[in-house]
């Protein structure tokens, strides 16, 4: 019986979901037909959408580096992982710090199948994953994994990257990031990215219609919105900006703000 419940059962090959689109998009294998006509659909009614990914996985990198690098930060939560794509969060702040440690949260039953090659940790450091909802946060901080990795004692950055737009209004969406938030010591620091179509509303409108026809609702925020999320925290210069413009690398390829829908800040707790 117990097979019932092994991730394979969740696997749908019928419907594309989020992870697997993103992968197919960014060039990666782990992907099924149904996720790559939702990908080509999506790229035919928006063609930045691959540069827009791109520099979201970018702003990842550059806000796990700099957080671990400017900041001393050596253990992470990292809520929507993805499938594995190199470098993971615990590749780049193992590679400022061995002893690094980093929790990994998806709800996507194929994630969970490849998370064994997230759990290739350093071995000064440790990786984990947890298989949960980020609507259900008690879940992710109740989790054994959670209370093994994180020493509450010491800051903790919280990564909510390109996972926001999922996260419905009426699913509570500030009410379940201060959730997260609120175990983690002052000190810690939320890095997070925030959908918007302030910049390409009629392609980024139909690209979520996209999204929506397959079951995938998505909430698109304006700068304000974006910025809400941060009320009570102390945000990091230069504050909520499309994640093009946070801090780019100095070899960063030009991009179109037209290309980006995505905000992206890092912001310390109090
Ligand atoms: N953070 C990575 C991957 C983003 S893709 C990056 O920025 O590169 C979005 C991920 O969020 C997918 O893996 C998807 O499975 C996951 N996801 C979507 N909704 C979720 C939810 N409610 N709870 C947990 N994970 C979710």
């Amino acid at each position: 019986m117990a097979a019932q419940h092994s991730p394979e059962d969740r696997f749908n090959t019928g419907e594309a979901h989020s992870a697997r689109v993103y992968d197919y998009i960014l060039g990666g294998k782990d992907n099924y037909e149904v996720d790559q006509e939702a990908g080509d659909s999506m790229c035919r009614e928006w063609p930045a959408l691959p540069v827009h990914m791109r520099a979201n996985r970018e702003f990842m990198h550059r806000s796990a580096r700099y957080l671990a690098r400017e900041k001393g930060i050596r253990q992470f939560l990292d809520i929507g992982t993805g499938l594995p794509t190199s470098p993971n969060v615990h590749e780049i702040v193992q590679e400022v710090s061995a002893d690094s440690r980093v929790v990994y949260v998806d709800n996507d039953p194929i994630v969970l199948a490849h998370a064994r090659a997230l759990l290739t940790s350093a071995p000064e450091g440790r990786t984990a994953y947890i298989d949960a909802d980020m609507r259900d946060p008690d879940a992710i901080i109740g989790s054994p994994q959670f209370q093994e990795l994180l020493d509450l004692r010491e800051p903790v950055g919280l990564m909510i990257i390109g996972i926001l737009h999922f996260i419905l209004k009426d699913d509570d969406d500030h009410g379940l990031v201060q959730r997260l938030l609120e175990p983690l010591p002052a000190g810690s620091y939320l890095a997070m990215t925030i959908g918007t179509a302030d910049f390409a509303p009629a392609e980024v409108g139909r690209v979520a219609a996209e999204y929506a026809r397959r079951g995938m609702p998505m909430q698109l925020r304006t700068h304000a919105e974006a910025e809400e999320f941060f009320a009570g925290l102390e945000l990091i210069e230069p504050g909520v900006t499309q994640v093009h413009h946070w801090r780019p690398d100095a070899d960063q390829v030009p991009m179109d703000d037209r290309d980006i829908a995505m905000y992206g800040a890092i912001a310390r707790k109090p």
